[in-house]
């Protein structure tokens, strides 16, 4: 039984028999509120005459299948989310007409009436395998054809495609009024993964960006309770920047004729990148005060849909093998473009502190893959949206790019957006191009980087002389045993010395490393700097390691160190060494106190109080973790005193402190700030800022549910309730679990965005006691829920709430036999992996914490 499932074989064999002419598709909004009509035309050719194939949808009630003219019998030919085509002709004529079901999950045709007006508001997400969802489809990349929708909806709403909005017809046979036809023109080629509808009562603002191919018609669109926060101007400055900086660097006008971004409620990923008709999280429309990190990715998502435009949209992968391919070079564009035509020139910086960092996590974890994954099938792929994929990807895509040249490499992308306009490729494709660009060879750069999986360390290893220079100074390489490939990198080593209160780079080489160990000539007879930092400029895609020398430099006075990304790299290997064991929590936690003060790049200040406080609660010694975590709290609230009025850094750790906060007099402290009695000159105590305070209390038992709903009063919007829900779900009481579980793991009635907020607030640290009873729960829910709830609830729910914050040697005992023994889907047992991984990584910290 194919389930909803594809394999890569079977699309290869449909698109070796049919081209795809066309597709019509007409929605009819207007019947109700659980399902919508969706009548779907395709016209195809096949080249073998008789031969059967299928075609796709899911979960639809259809009433009527013809094919060439012939009534076909949906209760024999509509079984098991597929239409079984047969007795093909070498041209073909299929309808089906249908009623789809509208989504609460955010796949397919999502629906959502908004709380503060009650106004409707839906929006199509497709990728990866849900266009038939909401039609009939050939659900596969490389089968691309010109799409012609018709939508029916309410008039007087704003209904968005691909194509350019027309303008609205009465509805036909409709007496009383109050309905409306939209027929927009067809599209050029296109996936059915990036063709979009949204309708719905959407605000829309209108403006052109004037560029050197021409005019493009730019809308932005959000919901009526959120015009306010639609900072359009900014967005359209953004818009503008990135369409004339990739205009240029792409050497190919823009495809889609129109550029409409649509902030969408209740929204499973940051964006997508719909042909022409972008969609994106409607968070990003900021309500309350936001640091600049935010502003910083927010520019990072609008640049790589962007990107998406010309490459997955204008040239498409062929299948989903390429996924990474195509989500990397969206993340090196954005970055790239961020850099040169934006005004977050220190991009890179953040890539490091926060996109790297996530990169590395995921590549530690058992569920680890090459970048180029084997996704033989759907199942493969959809759990492949991951640290690899994305950031991974986008780290070794930016040496490649080092490696051939910038020019080099923009060259060849040139060349293939030319030769493979509107049409599907493999990743040899793209390869062929930079080959010719570069006139470099690639095969064994992309066998090492792209075909095995696991991230590499680098250590230095000397010995000194008497005089205190290098005597002997080389690079050592290891690798996981899992992973043992050993691999080439281009590295820089810094040399810095203290001088004058301030870390100063002395000197800098690069050198090529291959090998378990690289003699470095070039340093021996260099005095020892005061710290050594390998992975200077951030180059090399690996973890690095500092001596004892540097880490106490970097401990005693990382804030003197001017340069940002040198202190990202210094930033990134102490969490990496907590992470590893070498470096215990206690002294991560002191280095995070002592230097994020001064830390100038966004996202460190936003990103790296987390670790610490993950380092204090998880990361600790059991008999040193009562006094890290008042040190932490306390270390906390003096940052936060001293921190620079209406600066992010006293809005980051205000945030921070409100996670720290468990001390009596710490809550108090919450509780005034909300209550007014307590303000931080420059600190705004708004809406979101609002709800972290009070959810630091919820944590608690400081706060009930007559608190909680008193707050939702002062902010009744779909923000509130998610937040409500979380806060309700954090409580340390039996009763608020397991309310909390109902909501996370059974019901089927939530939506995606509030489900996610029960599950991440859930899991709370010093709440063993009522936790306890879910680790037997949880694993129950594991055995089936994949095939329950459907991807995205299931695996939101099993990644987080497994029951880290419990870790203990039983805890792995018991999920050991659990992996054992159990016949869950493979995703969701990847899932379980994971958690068993982050449990005994943690295991490991705390007894390094203990050591001291
Ligand atoms: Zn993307």
């Amino acid at each position: 039984m194919p389930g909803t499932n594809l394999t890569r074989d079977e699309a290869a064999t449909r698109a070796a028999l049919l081209d795809v002419t066309s597709y019509a598709i007409d929605l009819d909004l207007t019947t109700g509120d659980k399902t919508f009509g969706s009548t779907t035309t395709i016209r195809f050719t096949c080249s073998e005459a008789g031969a059967e194939t299928f075609a796709d949808l899911v979960d639809a009630t259809v009433h009527e299948i013809t094919l060439n003219g012939e009534p076909v019998d949906p209760a024999t030919a509509y079984a098991d989310s597929r239409i079984t085509l047969t007795g093909l002709a070498a041209e073909n004529e299929l309808v089906v007409r249908a009623d789809c079901t509208y989504s609460r999950t955010g796949e397919g045709l999502h629906r959502f009436v908004d709380p503060a007006d009650d106004r409707v508001y839906t929006y199509t997400q497709f990728e990866v395998p849900d266009a038939r969802r909401v039609y009939t489809t050939f659900e596969q990349p490389d089968l691309k054809a010109p799409f012609q929708f018709t939508v029916t909806a309410p008039e007087g709403w704003k209904v968005v495609s691909n194509s350019p909005t027309p303008t609205p017809e009465p509805s036909a046979g409709d007496g009383q009024g109050g309905a409306a036809v939209w027929r927009f023109e067809p599209t050029k080629p296109l996936s059915t993964y990036v063709t979009a509808v949204v309708a719905g009562e959407y605000h829309e603002v209108l403006d052109v960006y004037h560029g050197k191919h021409g005019d493009i018609p730019l809308g932005h669109y959000c919901r009526q309770s959120l015009v306010e926060h639609l900072d359009v101007e900014e967005l359209v400055k953004l818009t503008r920047q990135g369409f004339e900086f990739f205009e240029e660097a792409f050497a190919y006008p823009y495809p889609f004729g129109k550029y409409d971004q649509l902030y969408v409620p209740e929204y499973n990923m940051g964006a997508m990148e719909n042909a022409g008709c972008i969609t994106l999280r409607d968070e990003y429309l900021p309500r309350s005060r936001q640091d600049r990190s935010f502003y910083e990715f927010r520019n990072e998502v609008i640049l790589h849909e962007m990107a998406h435009m010309w490459f997955g949209d204008l040239v498409t992968m062929k299948w989903w093998d390429d996924l990474w391919l195509n989500e990397s070079f969206a993340e090196w564009a954005c970055y790239h473009a961020a850099v040169e035509a934006s005004e977050f020139t220190e991009s890179w910086t953040g890539f490091t502190n926060a996109r790297k960092n996530w990169a590395y996590r995921q590549d530690q974890l058992p569920s680890t893959h090459p970048i180029a994954a084997d996704n033989v099938d759907l199942r493969a792929v959809e759990v492949n949206f991951d640290g690899i994929t994305y950031a991974k990807g986008a780290s070794v895509l930016k040496q490649l790019v080092a490696w051939v040249g910038l020019e080099n490499f923009l060259v060849g992308v040139r060349a293939y957006f030319q030769e493979h306009e509107f049409g599907n490729t493999e990743f040899k494709d793209l390869l062929a191009a930079l080959e010719k660009s570069s006139g470099r060879d690639l095969e064994s750069w992309a066998q090492e980087w792209l075909q095995t999986a696991g991230v590499n360390t680098l250590a230095p290893e000397f010995e000194l002389a008497e005089d205190g220079t290098y005597a002997s100074f080389g690079v050592r390489q290891t690798a996981d045993p899992d992973h043992p490939t050993l691999r080439r990198h281009r590295l820089g080593i810094g040399l810095y010395d203290e001088a004058g209160g301030r870390l100063v780079r002395r000197t800098s080489i690069e050198i090529d490393v291959h090998g378990d160990h690289t003699d470095v000539a070039e340093l021996v007879g260099q005095q020892q700097p005061d710290l050594l930092l390998l992975n200077d400029g951030d180059l090399a895609y690996a973890k690095i390691r500092l001596d004892e020398r540097s880490l106490a430099t970097v401990v005693g006075g990382l804030a003197t160190l001017d340069d940002s990304l040198a202190r990202a790299l210094c930033w990134g290997a102490a969490w990496d060494m907590t992470r590893d064991a070498e470096m215990s929590a206690t002294d991560f936690v002191a280095l995070v106190l002592s230097g994020i003060g001064s830390e100038t790049d966004a996202f460190g200040v936003a990103r790296i109080p987390g670790y610490a406080a993950l380092a204090a609660t998880l990361y600790s010694a059991p008999e040193n973790r009562a006094a890290l975590r008042s040190t932490w709290e306390q270390g906390l609230r003096k940052l936060l005193e001293n921190a620079e009025p209406g600066s992010d850094h006293q809005l980051s750790f205000a945030r921070a402190y409100a996670g720290a906060a468990h001390s009596d007099a710490a809550l108090t402290d919450l509780e005034r700030v909300l209550d007014g009695t307590l303000t931080f000159d420059g600190l705004a105590v708004d809406t979101d800022l609002r709800w972290t305070l009070l959810k630091g209390l919820a944590r608690n038992g400081r706060a009930d549910a007559d608190r909680i709903a008193e707050e939702l009063e002062r902010d009744n919007t779909i923000s509130g309730q998610e937040h409500a829900a979380a806060a309700r779900a954090m409580r340390p009481t039996a009763e608020a679990k397991a309310e909390a579980w109902e909501i996370a793991m059974v019901r089927d009635d939530v939506p995606n965005e509030t489900q996610r907020s029960v599950v991440l607030a859930f899991q709370q640290y010093g709440q063993d006691e009522v936790l306890a009873p879910y680790v037997e729960k949880y694993l129950a829910e594991a055995d089936t829920l994949w095939e329950r709830k459907g991807t995205q609830r299931a695996s939101t729910a099993l990644e987080f709430i497994f029951p880290k914050q419990l870790a203990s040697q039983e805890l792995l005992d018991r999920v050991d036999a659990w992996l054992d023994s159990s016949e869950a889907n493979p995703a969701a047992k990847r899932y379980v992996r994971e958690g068993r991984a982050d449990v005994a990584r943690a295991l490991a910290a705390q007894a390094k914490d203990a050591q001291g």
